[in-house]
């Protein structure tokens, strides 16, 4: 799918062309750059409007599909009783800025995350690391508690649909917070408080745009990754996409008895750059997983949870440590969830993010499997599969 398609699905136009025709530009059917120009608000959720005489907040939320509570909560240092002529504010258009039901790229991820931050201004956005294609590791901070939990999605590029379950609980919970709503039954503005919540929510983009079709044949990192496949005629391409385009399984990076991780991959053939299980050069030889232990040291999360798919399951332990709570906190996202509370098989028990986290901090730490078939899911398990995991997402905030 083209961004545009979903950004002129939002306007209402049945095509590109009738698109073009509406905004009074040349009907050609063809993405330029004045139709982008046009298309543009409805990938980010947002536009800029300057205030003309007789406005209100009622009568511009009236106009652009919105509410005055959205623009009082986009526009924090504006008075809403005190608009004047040519001011500029920041108007979120009518529809939920996070889509569920269509594959997640890195850019897709990017204009969702200057949408959210723009209707959203006490999100932070920011950049933790950048991949060797120069693709962004986005981190986004929310809460002003002094507890912290820290949540990452897509270690694997072929478990992108963890990405729009991520983006989605930090779209409804930023919601909430601003309309002093609740989240799976706590109070938002509660957790708030309460919990600072740090989110990575694609941590191997260059990875999941070769899966989603954001990195087309001709782009940088195709051919050499497809060079790489050809190691590994077995395993589907890309569909069967794991690692990053340099080849190394980022949840297999981590220095957490990194050489048994070796040793087993190798023994199972994975001893060369590929698809997946390849363990990398050294720890935290790549740039994505870097960052990520880089924020986790800054951060020192009381909790962390690294979302993966598939297998309706959730993994808790390090070998044979139990973090303090670990266990009594995973049986309650059990409970929430209906995802059943395993060990690790021997074999996948090594040099993971949850493995690196709990050996060195002895703090709870989840990989959670979601959905259950093969990888990549299909879009149509978005649904059950966040209903499950905004239990966790949700109590992990209130008792991380
Ligand atoms: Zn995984």
């Amino acid at each position: 799918m083209e961004l545009y398609e979903l950004a002129i699905r939002r306007a209402g136009a049945p095509t590109l062309a009738e698109f073009q025709r509406r905004e009074g530009l040349a009907p050609t059917g063809r993405p330029d750059g004045l139709t982008w120009a046009a298309l543009l608000p409805w990938l980010t959720g947002y536009r800029h409007y300057r205030v003309v005489p007789g406005d209100t907040y009622a009568r511009i939320a009236a106009r652009f599909g919105t509410t005055v509570r959205a623009l009082i909560t986009a526009n924090p240092n504006q008075d809403p009783l005190r608009l004047y002529v040519d001011q500029t504010l920041t108007v979120p258009l009518g529809f939920a800025q996070v889509p569920t039901d269509v594959p997640f790229t890195y850019e897709l991820l990017s204009l969702c995350l200057e949408g959210l931050a723009a209707r959203y201004p006490f999100l932070s956005v920011r950049a933790i690391g950048e991949t060797r294609y120069g693709r962004k590791l986005w981190q986004i901070s929310v809460g002003l508690g002094p507890r912290k939990v820290l949540y990452n999605a897509a270690h694997h590029a072929n478990e992108w649909i963890t990405v729009p379950v991520l983006m989605k609980f930090l779209e409804d919970y930023a919601r909430a917070v601003s309309e002093n709503g609740r989240v799976y039954g706590f109070s938002a503005q509660a957790l708030y408080q309460r919990t600072t919540l740090h989110l990575v929510p694609m941590v191997n983009p260059d990875g999941v745009d070769l899966v989603t079709g954001g990195l087309r044949r001709e782009d940088p990192g195709w051919a050499e990754a497809r060079a790489l496949a050809e190691n590994y005629p077995q395993i589907p391409f890309p569909e069967g996409w794991k690692a990053n385009l340099r080849g190394v399984d980022l949840n297999l990076n981590y220095p957490a008895r990194w050489e048994q991780a070796r040793q087993i991959k190798f023994a199972q053939g994975f001893d060369r750059p590929g698809p997946r299980d390849y363990v990398g050069a050294a720890p935290l030889s790549e740039p994505e997983s870097e960052a990520v232990a880089g924020l986790t040291d800054r951060t020192e999360p009381g909790l962390t949870v690294s979302l993966h798919t598939q297998g309706n399951v959730i993994y808790w332990k390090f070998g044979s440590m139990e973090p303090p709570g670990a266990r009594e906190l995973g049986e309650r996202f059990a409970a929430v969830s209906g995802y059943a509370l395993e060990d690790v098989p021997y074999a996948s028990g090594f040099a993971g993010y949850k493995d690196w986290f709990i050996l060195t901090r002895d703090r709870p730490g989840y990989t959670v499997e979601v959905g259950a078939g093969e990888n990549p899911l299909p879009l149509s398990q978005f649904d059950d599969i966040y209903a499950r995991t905004l239990g966790i997402l949700a109590l992990g905030l209130a008792e991380g």
